[in-house]
């Protein structure tokens, strides 16, 4: 579904991504974590087409879909036109049925009262939840999420990370960086620990929160 080949990404001549080299199969979730500045946001931006690598060759099958940390809505469009607009001018498909599928997407929310509203009358939580219907309106094979729940209170963090873990039990393809441990422990096939530009450990989650690597120990020990 998705393989990354020796990607490397440099900076202002200092190398964040030294020859990372992952794959995801489909209905996979691959879980990414590690310290800040590690290069996980970079690697995905890479993924994404949002960053070019300097070397090595990036192959996916399909569309991706793309969740960020800050939301990142229009703020000038209501919910409805958010979650519409690409699929009708981008894709170019059926208006009529966009707007069925956004309807549904809204309702498996829990946000079919708010088409109407706009960014700012939502909360937190209820903006991610919208760019979540607005990356699904996509009908993406694959779904990448940069830290969905670090900008959200830890009340909306858990709303977030349920409909993530929904995503997951229908055998969505995920991506996902996340600083909330027990959460990739869960949801994850496969994790990722990046240190330094370079993927340190890669496993089931077992594996990975068993493993005995020392700058994964000392991260593991910031979470208690
Ligand atoms: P965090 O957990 O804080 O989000 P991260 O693992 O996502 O960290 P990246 O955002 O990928 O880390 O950044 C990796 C390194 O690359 C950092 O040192 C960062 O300063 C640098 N970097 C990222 N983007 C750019 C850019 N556009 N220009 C210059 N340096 C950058
Ligand atoms: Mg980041």
């Amino acid at each position: 579904m998705l393989e990354m080949k020796h990607i490397k990404k440099s900076f202002d001549g200092i190398e964040v991504l030294k020859d990372i080299s992952l794959k995801v199969d489909e209905g996979e979730v691959l879980g990414i974590i590690g310290p800040s500045g590690s290069g996980k946001s970079t690697l995905l931006r890479c993924a994404t087409n949002l960053e070019t690598q300097d070397s090595g060759e990036i192959h996916y099958e399909g569309t991706f879909g793309l969740v960020f940390q800050n939301f990142n809505l229009f703020p000038h469009f209501s919910v409805m036109k958010n979650i519409t607009d690409a699929p009708i001018k981008v894709q170019k498909r059926n208006k009529e049925e966009v707007y069925k599928e956004a309807r549904e997407l809204l309702k498996k929310m829990g946000l079919e009262d708010k088409e109407n509203a706009y960014p700012h009358q939502l909360s937190g939580g209820q903006q991610q939840r919208v760019s979540i219907a607005r990356a699904l309106a996509m009908r993406p094979d694959i779904l990448f999420f940069d830290e969905p729940t670090s900008a959200l209170d830890p009340e909306l963090t858990g709303e977030i990370l349920k409909v993530i873990k929904a995503l997951a039990s229908e055998h969505m393809t995920m991506v996902i960086v996340t600083h909330e441990m027990n959460f990739a422990r869960n949801v994850s096939d496969h994790i990722i620990f990046m240190d330094k530009g370079v993927i340190a450990e890669y496993g089931t989650p077992e594996e990975v929160f068993g493993s005995s690597n020392e700058r994964m120990k000392e991260f593991l020990g910031k979470f208690g």
